[in-house]
């Protein structure tokens, strides 16, 4: 029956479980553990656990289940775990499944604590990783090996906008047997496609798009109910990352809207981008959205749309890039993104600041780059004050 339901359904009623009370609201079952009637029962909980049988927050909790299953069914994901983080998602969905001697192969451009993960943790414990340009299918044609366990990418690279070809990349490493994980923030639970698209396992950070209003730090990790809970449950409760309840709450009501916020994000978004193509001041409009981008066609097949997120290179660098981002009046300067509030960030200074300034030039991270985080604010209102302020440069 919710299967059959359209998205917006799914995403008000999926996953509810009422207590004895029946309330409207989902509740917050903010406890760490739960009573057994009898010694017996608590005997028997801990030789077999059920769905509904819980047992300590760490291994799950009714308020955490229900966000699962709801984004399991946004996503159309056999299972769902919730984790404090994105960063927990990204580590578990990894660490969980790999061991010394093992074979990954990732994009380079990757989230600053992602590449942490994959460049200095896993190798630390004996894991091989070979990086490779994500756009460029010949680089990994050449790295992805007999042996290779798992790829890692982000299907649109932050903060240069950069969308890599899932199908092509799924369709190599399947042929050696190796899981496809991607870490899908930009993409969105609305408009990814990642499981038809060939990816096994994915990650979200909830804390952007998912919470939508800047509250919560949270993760989810999505895959097969074998993967989920054979492998990355196991780790994930021993090693004490799960969501805690009220977060998953917040998450919870924030996928009621998500599909209403992000829909407006991205049309908005669309929107500006279109309006600064051109623009005299702008070197670059990066917008996976407009036709100019060099992955337009993977970027619609891929999400039907470009994203809720731009960015903009400002003739004059850093100095003109602190001006607009001075200016602003409605964007306010910060490094999060989804948030209802547009977030505007300067990488090259704040989250990418640490980064070798070969690797910023590689990466096209250039001294004028603006990341633009779109949120629900009136379109107009936004192209104004953005036209506004590079007036002020
Ligand atoms: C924010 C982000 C993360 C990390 O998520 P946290 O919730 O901050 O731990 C990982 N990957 C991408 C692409 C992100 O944008």
């Amino acid at each position: 029956m919710t299967e059959n339901w359209n998205t917006r359904t799914k995403l008000v009623h999926g996953g509810i479980r009422r207590s004895q009370y029946n309330e409207v609201a989902e509740a917050i079952f903010l406890t760490q553990g739960f009573v057994y009637n009898t010694a017996e029962q608590a005997e028997a909980r801990f030789l077999e656990t059920g769905p509904d049988e819980f047992i300590y927050a760490r291994y799950g909790n009714p308020t955490v289940a229900m966000f699962e299953e709801r984004i399991a069914l946004l996503e159309g994901a056999e299972d769902a775990f919730a984790t404090a983080s994105g960063m927990a998602a990204v580590n578990g969905a990894v660490t969980s499944m790999l061991k010394a001697g093992d074979h990954v192969v990732s994009a380079k451009a990757l989230f600053g604590s992602c590449l942490y993960i994959l460049e200095e943790i896993l190798t630390r414990y004996g894991v091989e990783v070979t990086f490779v340009d994500g756009t460029d299918l010949d680089q990994w044609k050449a790295a992805i090996r007999e042996d290779t366990k798992a790829v890692f990418f982000e299907t649109v690279s932050n903060p240069t906008l950069e969308v890599i070809d899932l199908k092509a990349v799924a369709d190599l490493a399947h042929a050696v047997g190796a899981l496809v994980v991607v870490d899908n923030v930009f993409a969105t639970p609305v408009y990814s496609k990642a499981l038809e698209n060939g990816a096994d396992v994915i990650v979200y950070s909830t804390t952007k798009h998912i919470d939508g209003q800047g509250r919560c730090l949270g993760g989810v990790i999505l895959g097969s109910k074998e993967f989920i809970r054979g492998t990355v449950e196991p780790y994930m409760k021993h090693t004490g990352g799960s969501m805690s309840p009220f977060n998953a709450w917040v998450m919870l009501k924030g996928l009621e809207t998500i599909d209403l916020r992000v829909r407006a994000q991205s049309a908005s978004a669309q929107a500006i981008a279109e309006a600064l193509v051109g623009h005299d001041k702008l070197a670059r409009v990066i917008y996976p959205g407009l036709e100019g981008h060099a992955q337009h066609a993977i970027a619609i097949e891929q999400m039907g749309q470009g994203g809720t997120v731009l960015s903009l290179d400002l003739k004059g660098g850093q100095e003109a890039a602190f001006r607009f981002l001075n200016a602003l009046q409605i964007a306010v300067i910060s490094n999060n993104l989804g948030d209802a509030k547009s977030i505007v960030t300067h990488p090259a200074t704040t989250t990418h600041q640490r980064l070798p300034e070969e690797q910023k030039v590689h990466l096209g991270i250039t001294p004028g780059l603006v990341r633009f985080s779109v949120g629900i604010e009136d379109t107009g209102d936004l192209i104004a004050d953005v036209k506004q302020a590079l007036d002020a440069v």
